[in-house]
């Protein structure tokens, strides 16, 4: 599942492509169309009707992200509206002249929404298991998820609102994994960069958030922000299904210290795995505690 990074790579590829450009129609794949007749709501999560009728005619002005969502802000006859997007386990966007000038086979045969530009363009969203989300909003505060979301780890507040966020007392008992995939306490973290910075500020995964002193919980913040920052640098990790907009692949998952790595990088003791919030989770019981 694309975490932060990902998401802002693909922000990031947007933005040059998209910015500024007009939608003139949107289309449905027959798996959106099939899942709306029996009222699945795939990957669209509002009407299909209503959504097209909002972005047919709109302007993207801006593409943002928000912890794992991208937004693109939208103006259509002096109204501002937003398009929240989720990637889901497996979505892409991709620019390309058609549907069928997409490269890669299997994300051509899963498109799933394709906006024809004005310009000639096709933006597509695949999606090859369909986790994805797609609706529009008017105001971002509409967006339940964004409404509880913690101050992105790049806002100069972080720090702070990261400290009081982990500390707040329904999070006391919990794991630290579990509480740093919150992100109402810091957006954007998923199961990897989550055991990454875990090894690299040295706390055990499975510690209580109560039982780590705020010096612990400053060097955590800054190893979150430092793998993000270097995984945006290295284009991500590419560990099943990510893809950039252009199809490339990221190098990030080369530079892991404790994502499913046996031994470790640091110590070269053998790598424990637990379940932790769902997911597998990676650490070193001599360099973490
Ligand atoms: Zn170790």
């Amino acid at each position: 599942m694309p975490e932060l990074p990902e998401v802002e790579l693909v922000r990031r590829a947007l933005e040059k492509e998209v910015e500024g450009a007009s939608i003139e129609a949107v289309a449905f794949s027959d798996f959106v169309n099939k899942g709306h007749a029996t009222s699945r709501k795939t990957i669209i999560k509002q009407d299909l009707d209503t959504f097209r009728s909002n972005v047919s005619g709109a302007t993207i002005r801006k593409v943002g992200r928000r912890g794992k969502y991208l937004y693109f802000i939208m103006e259509k006859s002096d109204e501002i509206f937003h398009m929240v997007s989720h990637l889901g386990m497996s979505g892409a966007f991709f620019v390309t002249d058609s549907i069928e000038a997409i490269a890669d086979r299997n994300y051509r045969k899963h498109w799933q929404v394709a906006f024809r530009l004005e310009d000639g363009r096709t933006l597509s969203y695949c999606d090859i298991r369909r986790f994805g989300e797609m609706l529009t909003v008017g105001r971002m505060g509409d967006f339940p998820p964004f409404e509880r979301m913690a101050v992105e780890y790049t806002h100069p507040d972080s720090l702070v609102d990261f400290i009081d966020r982990a500390r707040a007392p329904a999070n006391r008992n919990k794991a630290i994994k579990a509480v740093i995939m919150d992100s109402a306490v810091i957006p954007g973290v998923g199961n990897i960069y989550a055991s990454e910075a875990l090894f690299t500020s040295g706390i055990l995964p499975t510690r209580k958030a109560g039982n780590i002193s705020v010096k612990r919980l400053m060097a955590l913040h800054k190893a979150i922000a430092d793998v993000f920052d270097l995984s945006i640098e290295n284009g991500g990790s590419t560990i099943s299904d990510y893809r950039g907009v252009s199809g490339e692949k990221g190098s990030m998952q080369d530079r892991f210290h404790i994502y499913q790595k046996k031994s470790c990088s640091s110590c070269g003791g053998p790598v424990k795995t637990k379940t932790i919030a769902t997911r597998n989770t990676f650490y070193c019981t001599k360099c973490q505690r």
